[in-house]
């Protein structure tokens, strides 16, 4: 381990009373913007003997198994098996505010068996940890490109099954990505983690136009063009040329899975923004390509999006929510290329026979890209949700 790791962990083990007698640190598994999160064996025995024992596999609470004397337990093959945790220690850059709502919301999910549970937390001053169950897991990048459509298939129920229980308490994530949903290739089993920038759905909301009916938005985009052609005497939709206050949204979450009402700054933004960062985890599976999209900011972002959608159907997704599109970019068409298509050309495939047979998508990938084209809706209103999806024939596998 190199010695800043070692000091770091040195640190972290004199700042927390007593913590050498309940956890041995072993190495740091991630370093994130918001936290480092160490592998630690929890050495408090007695307290899984007295309460509740947590299974790091599923994440699952049970109670202890009934006995007719403690003393013949603490002999038990069981009591040396080691327990392994992570211990996520949060940066003191993070507000109070922030790591509340983390642990609240984390509580609020702790009977939802895809979210990774959290034992305890501790606080020493300025200084925050969250203890969860180890959760064993693979790196993305070494499975991803071996994934067939079967896999995939097991993997995408996996983590729309957690999405629908987190959906189902009104909270959106908000971070959705790899390296937030930790998956077991062997076991087919996966649990979300990081609710550093989750959020109650609702809370912080002004309405937005994309959830008004439609002849209300058309009056109301009409009004707001007359307005601005009025007050500035100039073409609409340009920034520079706009006189009202600019509009401020959450625009939280990682660049490359930032749904488009994310990027066209939503007011009022849903839990589909999730569905839209899944979707972005099932193109790069499908087209074998990690990261996917790799723009630097919002405005790249908007590009790579109406790339593949065309300006046309760009322009109709901006103006839901009350914005104007407009790229004179000479790779934006007007109408975009076919998910179908994308993926051809990233699996190299769009070179087969003159009749376009030897390229042809197979039935099973074609349901996969008629998912991908749910889950990839530029119009949240209409993008299927995680209880949806579970019941679309793509997802509507056995993973036994
Ligand atoms: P951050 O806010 O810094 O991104 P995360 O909660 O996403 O923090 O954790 C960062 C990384 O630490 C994860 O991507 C994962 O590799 C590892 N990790 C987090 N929680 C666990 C856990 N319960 N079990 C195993 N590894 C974990
Ligand atoms: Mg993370």
């Amino acid at each position: 381990i190199d010695t800043t790791v070692q000091q770091d962990m040195e640190k972290l083990q004199h700042t927390f009373p007593h913590f050498q007698d309940e956890y041995r640190l072993i190495k740091r598994i991630g370093e994130g913007t918001f936290s480092t999160v160490y592998k630690a064996e929890d050495l408090r025995y007695d307290y899984y003997i007295n309460n509740w024992d947590i299974d790091a596999d599923d994440g699952q609470w049970t109670p202890p198994p009934l006995r007719s004397s403690s003393a013949s337990h603490l002999n038990s093959a069981a009591r040396r098996k080691p327990k392994f945790v992570a211990i996520k220690k949060i940066y003191v850059t993070s507000s109070p505010a922030r790591i509340l709502n983390e642990l609240e919301l984390l509580h609020d999910l702790r009977a939802s068996p895809s979210v990774c549970p959290l034992i305890t937390a501790f606080r020493e001053s300025d200084q925050v940890l969250l203890i969860l169950p180890y959760f064993r897991h693979q790196d993305f990048r070494k499975y991803y490109p071996k994934m067939n459509i079967y896999d995939t298939r097991v993997y995408l129920r996996a983590l729309f099954t957690a999405l629908a229980a987190v959906h189902a308490r009104g909270i959106i994530h908000r971070d959705i990505k790899p390296t937030n949903f930790l998956y077991d290739p062997d076991k087919k089993r996966g649990v979300l983690v990081d609710f550093g920038l989750a959020e109650r759905e609702g809370t912080d909301t002004k309405p937005c136009l994309c959830h008004e009916d439609r002849q209300v938005r058309k009056h109301r985009l009409q009004q707001s063009v007359a307005f601005n052609s009025i007050h500035t005497g100039l073409q609409p939709g340009y920034p520079k040329q706009d006189t009202r206050p600019s509009r401020r949204a959450n625009r939280a979450g990682t660049r490359g899975f930032r749904a488009p009402e994310v990027l066209f700054k939503c007011t009022e933004q849903t839990t589909k923004i999730d569905i839209w960062s899944a979707g972005v985890i099932l193109l790069t599976v499908l087209c074998k390509r990690f990261p996917f999209f790799n723009s630097a900011d919002d405005v790249e972002a908007m590009i790579e999006i109406a790339t593949i959608f065309g300006s046309k159907r760009m322009r109709l997704a901006g103006q839901l929510h009350g914005c104007m599109f407009d790229a004179t970019i000479p790779t934006i068409s007007s109408q975009g290329f076919s998910f179908e298509k994308i993926m051809l050309w990233s699996t190299c495939r769009s070179d087969g026979g003159r009749d376009g047979s030897a390229n042809a998508l197979t039935p099973e990938e074609k349901e996969a890209v008629e998912f991908l084209s749910r889950c990839m809706d530029l119009d949240p209103t209409r993008r299927i949700s995680a209880e949806e999806a579970l019941q679309h024939p793509f997802l509507m596998v056995d993973s036994d």
